[in-house]
C-alpha cells in the first residue's frame, strides 16, 4: 500500500525513528537487523514502523482490521488509525514481517472492493456466486461401448471470497452425476489446479 502522508501525524518521521531506535534497529518479530541481509530472504533489511491496533486503555479497539489479531474486539469497517502513535501500538518490522502483517488488510480491502462491485452491479449481497463460469464441457459418446458420458470443469467464486474448481461428470440423459470440489484461495490458484 502506498504511503499516504496525510493519514499520519506531522511528526511521524521522528516517531518512526524513535521506535526503530527503541527496538535496537532490529525487527521486533523476527529480530532481523536493519541494513543487513535478512536471514531468510537475504535481501537488505529496511525497518518500517507498523501500527498494531492495540486496544486503548478505555477498552475501545485501537484499530479496525487488526483489532481481532491483537486481542481486541473487531469494530467498524475502515482504515487503520495511523495517528494512534502510542508506544505500545507501534513496532519496527522488517519488510517480510510487515508484508505478512499487512496481507490481512490487503485481502480484506480486496474482498470489500469485490463486494462493492457486485452490489453496484445490482446483485444481491448474499455472497452468491456472481459469475459462475463454466470453462469446459465435453462429452464422450461411444455407443459400441454403451458410453454416454459428459464432463465439466469450471472455476466458481464461493461464499467466502475465495473460489473453487468444480469437476463434475455424469451420464447423458440420466440423473447420474458426481461432483468434486477443490477449494482454492484465488482465481489464479484455481486456474493452476485447473491446468
Ligand atoms: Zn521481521
Amino acid at each position: 500500500m502506498p504511503f499516504q502522508r496525510e493519514r499520519y501525524p506531522a511528526n511521524w518521521p521522528e516517531i518512526s525513528l524513535q521506535i526503530r531506535e527503541r527496538e535496537g534497529w532490529r525487527c521486533k518479530w523476527c529480530g532481523a537487523e536493519n541494513g543487513k541481509p535478512h536471514p531468510l530472504t537475504k535481501s537488505k533489511v529496511v525497518l518500517t514502523v507498523a501500527h498494531l491496533g492495540v486496544p486503548k486503555p478505555d477498552g475501545t479497539p485501537g484499530d479496525t482490521v487488526r483489532a481481532a489479531r491483537t486481542g481486541g474486539t473487531p469494530v467498524r469497517d475502515g482504515k487503520h488509525d495511523k495517528t494512534d502513535v502510542r508506544d505500545e501500538n507501534l513496532a519496527a518490522l522488517c519488510q517480510r514481517c510487515h508484508l505478512n502483517y499487512d496481507l490481512d488488510e490487503h485481502m480484506q480491502n480486496a474482498a470489500r472492493k469485490r463486494r462493492k462491485k457486485i452490489i453496484a452491479a445490482g446483485q444481491l449481497e448474499l455472497g452468491l456466486p456472481s459469475r459462475p463460469s463454466v470453462k469446459m464441457l465435453f462429452k464422450c459418446i461411444d455407443p459400441a461401448r454403451n458410453m454416454y458420458r459428459w464432463y465439466s470443469l469450471s472455476v466458481q467464486p464461493t461464499l467466502f471470497d475465495s473460489c473453487a474448481v468444480i469437476c463434475a461428470w455424469g451420464r447423458i440423459r440420466t440423473s447420474y452425476q458426481r461432483i468434486r470440489i477443490l477449494p482454492a484461495d484465488s482465481v489464479e490458484e484455481a486456474e493452476k489446479i485447473f491446468g
